[in-house]
């Protein structure tokens, strides 16, 4: 399929087109890979429109359902909304926490809106990586809000706290133990909070976790110094409180687009990209490559029995690919 197929089809919003394109950034197949850089050159300049939201919270929270709510709320708004997501476990075993069960039925038959189920199996390390190019895929589709979905389980949150200009966490109301169990770390990535389930008996709860969480963010660091989070309560499944969520955000976009924190958070974002890529750019070389007649594989071994040192072993390696490159 040649690049113009892919570029005519994603930048005229054809969903058909734009799955299709979702599927080549998702490819690590070795002879994909020249294709997917003409494609996504191709789409950068109609890339970068978007406001990019990332929610994250434990399983069963009630993610989904939130997010089918915030997306039925942005489509009456006039907003386009597409929903991705990482699911951490998919790379390591064919089971996946996000990708099983039917979610957001409702925001998926809109014609506004479009949803990627998780690529479960299919990528091999580095969940996140194709989640970035895909984002920009979304963006030149005309999608305006792309939001992010993860489940809080390894690197994920991290990963995808930076590849997102809003990052937000929802929880539910606990046993009066509110701040136990959660990394302290994950609070201060978000730049809100969300209580979920504040409705019926849980209402109460919800409310005292509301205030236990607002004095906590007082004692934490929070990774933006202009702005300060605040902790919403919200019932998904009665669809009450998104809409003040939804104003959160877009105060935010607002106030850091005119103080340019969003533009530098962005180019923070893809220099992080750019290491991430040389990493993976590594690790492939030195898959294809011929490990034992670049020594490689010695050193691997002196390694293994602990008499080479993996940092001094890393910078030798480096070394030998920058050689046999040149
Ligand atoms: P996810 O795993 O985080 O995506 O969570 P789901 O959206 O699948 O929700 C998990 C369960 O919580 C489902 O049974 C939902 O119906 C329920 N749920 C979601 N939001 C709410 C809510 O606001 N209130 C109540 N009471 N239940 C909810």
């Amino acid at each position: 399929m040649p690049v113009e197929y892919y570029l005519n089809g994603v930048l005229s919003g054809d969903r058909v087109y734009l799955s299709k394109a979702l599927s080549l950034a998702e490819s690590t197949l070795e002879a994909d890979l020249e294709l997917k850089h003409a494609v996504l050159e191709g789409i950068l300049p109609q890339t970068g429109k978007a406001i990019r939201l990332g929610i994250t919270g434990a399983p069963g929270v009630g993610k989904s359902t939130f997010i089918e709510m915030l997306g039925l709320l942005l489509l009456e708004k006039g907003y386009k909304p597409a929903v991705l997501t990482v699911d951490p476990t998919s790379s390591r075993s064919q089971g996946s926490i996000l990708g099983d069960k039917t979610r957001m039925e409702q925001l998926s038959k809109s014609n506004e809106a479009f949803i990627r189920p998780s690529a479960a199996g299919k990528s091999v390390g580095g969940v996140a990586h194709h989640t970035r190019e895909s984002i920009l895929l979304c963006e030149a589709a005309g999608f305006d809000v792309v939001i992010v979905e993860t489940v809080g389980v390894g690197q994920s949150e991290t990963e995808v706290r930076n590849m997102v200009d809003f990052f937000l966490l929802i929880l539910i109301a606990g046993a009066g133990d509110e701040l136990q169990g959660i990394k302290k770390g994950i609070i201060e990535m978000a730049d809100s909070l969300v209580i979920n389930k504040a409705d019926g008996e849980n209402r109460q709860k919800a409310l005292q976790a509301q205030s236990i969480y607002q004095n906590a963010l007082h004692y934490l660091n929070p990774v933006n110094s202009q702005w300060l989070p605040r902790v919403f309560t919200c019932s998904a499944r009665n669809n009450q409180g998104i809409d003040l969520i939804w104003q959160n955000v877009e105060s935010f976009v607002e106030l850091m687009k005119s103080s340019g924190y969003l533009e530098q958070q962005r180019q923070q974002q893809r220099l992080m990209w750019l290491e991430d890529c040389i990493q993976r750019a590594i690790n492939r070389y030195l898959k294809l490559e011929d490990n034992k007649a670049r020594g490689i594989e010695d050193l691997q071994e002196q390694i293994k029995q602990g008499t080479l040192l993996p940092n001094k072993a890393a910078e030798l390696i480096v070394q030998q690919l920058i050689k046999s490159s040149g």
